[in-house]
């Protein structure tokens, strides 16, 4: 096995309609500005998920979400993961879909069960931007995101919200995106990683288990972080 740090990028074919793709590339990259060598795997729906140290599920519409919910099923290296601990950061159709079940479609179809949540549809579309108050367990600055999703996420007792709205709508107005272990979901698009490279860093941290990386030269993501967050009145 490499020593290189596993990123495995899940599913390119189905879900990569929101630009989420960028989220495998900052971490690369940050982890290369570390010396931490890396390799990045893109992994379709039609081979076998392989061994990663982190899982990267990205956003997508309804068919494409149904089908890579009953391929990931089918194919359990996500579950063999979560259960190893590896890392999984999934966005938008990649989080409703490691619940117990979500709708595409019309239909309510069977979710991977990994995070203890469920998504219905909700009264309208949710599209723009998207802020939060992270869970101050984890430490990291504000979130910022630019969400677009129908459905609406119902967080059970086995997850944290990963943040606390304070603009758009993420979960359900009041909640955004649940983490569990080393597990993330947001509806966070933007790419997540490259308007938060705090918590680029943190799935780095806890894939190596170092717990300080070094600084990192932050300048253009600030200035993305600023303008965004400026936007909501949150600068
Ligand atoms: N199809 C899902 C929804 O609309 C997810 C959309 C997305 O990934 N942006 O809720």
């Amino acid at each position: 096995m490499s020593s290189a740090l596993q990123i495995v990028w899940v599913y390119p074919d189905l879900l990569s309609t929101y630009g989420d793709r960028g989220n495998m590339l900052i971490l690369a990259h940050r982890a290369k500005l570390r010396g931490i060598p890396v390799d990045t795997l893109e992994v379709r729906s039609d081979q076998a998920l392989p061994y990663g140290d982190i899982y990267l599920i990205g956003g997508g519409e309804d068919g494409p979400q149904a089908l890579a919910a009953q391929r990931l099923a089918a194919d359990r290296g996500l579950h063999r993961a979560v259960d190893r601990r590896a890392v999984v950061f999934a966005v938008c159709a990649g989080y409703q879909l490691l619940g117990h079940s979500f709708f595409a479609k019309g239909a309510k179809c069977d979710g991977l069960g990994l995070l203890d949540l469920h998504s219905d549809r909700g009264p309208t579309r949710a599209v723009g931007e998207l802020a939060g108050d992270i869970d101050p367990a984890l430490g990291l600055p504000m979130l910022t995101g630019f969400e677009n999703h129908g459905g609406r996420t119902h967080l059970g007792s086995g997850v944290k919200p990963l943040a606390r709205v304070r603009a758009g709508i993420g979960n359900d107005g009041a909640t955004e995106g649940a983490w569990s272990g080393t597990v993330i979901g947001t509806y966070s698009h933007g790419p997540a990683l490259s308007r938060n490279p705090a918590l680029a860093d943190l799935l780095l941290r806890w894939a190596t288990g170092e717990e300080n990386l070094g600084a990192a030269d932050d300048t253009w993501h600030t200035r993305l972080r600023s303008e965004r967050l400026g936007a909501v009145g949150l600068a």
